[in-house]
């Protein structure tokens, strides 16, 4: 027998390092009450309900607070104990309203009847007009000041939403000036309601009575929380966080926990439309599937493959991005196959394939807790993924070293020791001025580079012409806050380096993670844990479209098209082959549809018309088509101009799989059925495949995993829906037996020797000037997603009820703009009409505009120009003027 010990209850413990009684006890399966204490979180020691008797000590001790000690003899259910606990509860028990003692669910209720204190009535509800956020309620008269809200806001969320006044008998819990959410800084993450033990604080999802629980996948970004859904006869009633879940432990935000209305939306496509004149039809599926295979056929016979393309959908699943790439491919002939990988993280995937070896992320989110460094580069963690977001502030609250690189002051920069507001578009310029900084202070990691990475002499060759004071100017910073920082990054060993679009939605994108992936090597970062690169997937499904083939030069697993072995594998799996050369990307389909050589688009869950850039341009390629099929849940911009619409399942109707950021593929699971005849994408392009006599078999999604995991066996081959339950597993997963891989490269890179790369700053198009005086960043707000074709349909909507533009206070002075001011948003490609926020967030000459409500036209606004690498739009900067509305 090894290891200290204790007897708990007469029971030998092993106990552990750090170990509380409580810890050492629970681990032993022993329970001891407690109301305060939430496990993971700093002891409270305010309830009193986990005192136990310890041997030698001169009265009971809290559990929760009293270390674990070799020898100590310890009992936890002594009558001694029972009366001290009864009288704690009876206590809180009469201090609250009679009829709110309700014998329910809740943990208190439960811990009353088990002590003999149960005493009935129905719970009060104050009316809901009393308290107006669209989720959260309070009733202050049952709240029992146990603080595990506060722990929750504080130590999960990272919020100070709660405060406790008074004493004794007045303490109460305080929250805004006068207890109402909305006034707070609460971001309805609603993680204090899951911890509140005696529903003081509650929602009304709660309200629903759910009859069925299934454990599925956040279908909002590509954090990919687990949730569990919880259902009524054909109503999602409630979504809960997974505990078990490594992503995030059963936390949520406020779109994966409550922006589940859409789902019963009137709205909801329920019937195949066909196109009649102005206006359309409804058909039978029957009808559908007949027209839609006539003309795919008439077009192919009359113009050739090449004529036809598909964007396949990073809302939908795994399974149902490989079949349509697999039509496209195999049964019509066409790689003109791409997903909004496109649009996001093309310039990632295609920087570090270049340089690694592979063009996923190098780091899982574990490293985050793991990391004591981590940089923040064009991403907003806290709005756009916001339980990474969470995770990070906690980490930065430990005590990790947070830089943050952005032109905005995002949530994330108050508790960085170094912010930098670069001008947007600058990354390279100061990615290179700090890795110069690196080098000639000999602040890389020598051994590291030397081992694992090849190019260093030519990168500081080429870095001896980059200027620090130069590149400050570009930037628009100080030359003491890079050298700061490259300092700081040069001394903290390996760093996670988390990055988002703000790097890669640029005309250098690919340069801009090239750039930054030099600085991971030369701080020996890739590889090793607590390190790494980790770019945040902004769907939650894009990496897994990808994966599945979704990209015109890549077939399913990054593959090349032109390999005589993947050739061989795609002959004996599909009976055919694609044509070797690359097809078109989204760009690419779109000019070649304003030219006439596009004749027909198969568009599955992407609102294009509205999410796309230069949206003029983008509908005139629609309207020139002969054949627009939008598989959708919603009408939406892009179905206005569609000649059938087919009506999807969304993801808490269909059975799949999803795969996350960190490359973890989890399950997605029906919870309810979808409304009308919306049927899954995957069945719809099965149908299509075999009206076209492809004889395809599938009984279920799980069928089409398996062919995934034999068409590309070295990142798939280990993967089957029966090793999917519970975590999901990080590819590369090749065998049956292999656990899979949280992080990459870290034998080594992928490609041999991880590259240092040159490349230059290179100003976009897009600078400022010429009566265009201000930069333009679009993007994301915490209360939505995307197009906003769910969130707009929830309650949420009341939480953020249109786009504004932000501008920093100063600037808006200067143009005479007050909150609520309308004004015209003008660029070189065409204008649009939204109204004004101030915020001293934004650093002055930026504006920022989310694109979330159709009525806002961001994309009316933003340029053509692209990443000449990956094809990839320059969301990001756009050179603008403001005026008067
Ligand atoms: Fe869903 Fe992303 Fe929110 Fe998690 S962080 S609950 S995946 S939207």
């Amino acid at each position: 027998m090894s290891g200290p010990r204790a007897e708990i209850d007469g029971r030998d413990v092993e106990l552990r390092p750090g170990d509380t009684v409580l810890d050492a006890a629970q681990r032993a399966g022993i329970r001891i009450p407690t109301l305060c204490h939430l496990d993971g979180f700093a002891p409270d020691g305010g309830c009193r309900l986990c005192l136990v008797e310890v041997a030698g000590a001169a009265r009971p001790l809290a559990a929760c607070h009293t270390p674990a000690q070799p020898g100590m003899r310890v009992e936890t259910a002594t009558s001694r104990l029972a009366a001290l606990r009864r009288g704690v509860l009876e206590l809180w028990r009469d201090s609250l309203p009679a009829e709110s003692v309700s014998g329910g669910t809740r943990e208190f209720e439960a811990l009353l009847e088990q002590h003999d204190l149960a005493a009935p009535g129905a719970p009060s509800r104050p009316a809901a007009a009393t308290h107006p956020h669209p989720y959260l309620r309070f009733d202050a008269a049952r709240c029992i000041t146990c603080r595990r809200c506060l722990h929750a806001c504080e130590e999960v969320q990272g919020q100070f939403v709660y405060g406790i006044e008074g004493r004794g008998a007045a303490t109460r819990l305080v929250f805004g000036e006068s207890e109402a959410f909305l006034e707070t800084e609460c971001t309805a993450c609603g993680a204090c309601v899951e911890l509140c033990p005696t529903g003081a604080l509650w929602d009304c999802d709660a309200e629903g009575r759910a009859e069925s629980k299934v454990r599925s996948t956040c279908g909002y970004c590509g954090v990919g929380c687990g949730v569990e859904i919880h259902a009524e006869g054909s109503r999602v009633v409630r979504v809960s966080g997974a505990a078990g879940s490594p992503v995030n432990r059963g936390h949520l935000c406020a779109k994966g926990r409550y922006a589940h209305g859409w789902q019963r939306s009137p709205e909801r496509l329920t019937r195949p439309l066909l196109r009649e004149g102005a206006g359309f039809r409804e058909i039978s599926w029957q009808e559908a599937i007949a027209w839609l295979v006539r003309r795919l056929r008439e077009i192919r016979d009359a113009r050739g493959p090449g004529a036809l393309g598909a964007f396949s959908s990073s809302r939908s699943t795994n399974e149902a991005a490989y079949l349509l790439q697999k039509l496209f491919r195999a049964v019509l002939g066409t790689n003109h196959v791409d997903c909004c990988a496109r649009v996001c993280h093309s310039s990632t995937a295609l920087a570090l394939r270049e340089v690694t070896g592979t063009g996923a992320a190098s780091a899982a989110y574990a490293d985050i807790e793991r990391a004591r460094c981590i940089v923040v580069a064009g991403a907003n963690p806290t709005e756009a993924h916001p339980v990474v977001g969470a995770r990070i502030k906690q980490a930065a609250r430990r005590g990790a070293t947070l830089v943050v690189i952005d032109p905005r002051r995002i949530e994330l920069a108050d508790q960085a020791q170094h912010f930098l507001p670069l001008r947007a578009g600058t990354n390279v310029a100061l990615f290179n001025a700090l890795a110069r900084l690196l080098i000639e202070a000999d602040l890389h990691d020598a051994a590291y580079v030397s081992e694992r990475c090849q190019g260093l002499d030519a990168l500081a060759a080429h870095l001896r012409e980059v200027s620090v004071e130069s590149a400050a100017r570009t930037c628009g910073l100080e030359p003491p806050a890079l050298r700061a920082a490259a300092a700081t990054l040069g001394r903290a060993g390996p760093v996670l380096f988390v990055h988002g679009l703000g790097l890669s939605e640029l005309t250098q994108g690919t340069a801009s993670v090239m750039a930054l992936a030099n600085l991971a090597m030369l701080t020996g970062s890739i590889g090793r844990p607590g390190a790494g690169v980790l770019p945040l997937r902004g769907q939650n499904n894009v990496q897994g479209n990808a994966d599945m083939g979704g990209m015109p030069d890549l077939v399913t697993g990054y593959q090349r098209l032109d390999s005589p072995e993947v050739r061989a594998r795609l002959q004996r799996e599909w009976g055919a082959c694609p044509p070797e050369a690359p097809g078109l990307t989204i760009p690419e389909m779109f000019e070649a549809a304003r030219a006439g050589e596009i004749a027909a688009l198969w568009i599955q869950g992407e609102d294009v018309a509205q999410s796309d850039p230069n949206q003029t341009r983008v509908i005139e390629a629609l309207e020139a088509l002969e054949l627009l099929v939008v598989q959708e849940l919603f009408p939406s911009e892009t179905s206005r101009y569609a000649h059938l619409v087919l009506p999807a399942a969304g993801v808490l109707e269909q059975d799949g799989t999803f795969t996350n950021a960190e490359r973890r593929i989890q399950r997605v699971r029906r919870a309810v059925a979808p409304p009308g005849e919306a049927r899954p994408d995957w069945e719809v392009v099965c149908d299509v495949a075999n009206a076209l006599g492809a004889g395809w078999s599938y009984q279920d999604p799980g069928q089409v995993m398996d062919e995934v995991a034999r068409v590309a066996p070295a990142l798939f081959g280990g993967v089957s829906y029966a090793r999917l339950e519970g975590e999901g597993l990080q590819w590369p997963c090749p065998a049956p037996d292999h656990p899979g891989t949280a992080n990459l490269h870290a034998a080594g890179f992928l490609r041999g020797k991880g590259q240092l790369a040159l490349v230059d700053f290179a100003e976009t198009p897009e600078a400022p000037g010429g009566g265009y005086p201000y930069l333009l960043i679009t993007g994301r707000v915490l209360q939505h997603y995307n197009v906003g074709s769910m969130t707009r349909r929830t309650p949420n909507q009341q939480l953020a009820a249109a786009d504004l533009l932000e501008i920093h206070p100063d600037d808006a002075a200067r143009e005479g703009l007050t909150a609520g001011s309308r004004v015209v948003l003008a660029s070189r490609w065409g204008e649009t009409r939204v109204g004004v926020a101030i915020s001293a967030r934004m650093t002055r000459g930026s504006l920022f505009l989310s694109f979330h409500h159709p009525e806002t036209h961001a994309n009316r606004v933003t340029s053509p120009h692209r990443d000449p690498g990956s094809n990839c739009p320059e969301y990001k900067v756009t050179a603008v003027r403001i005026s008067p509305a």
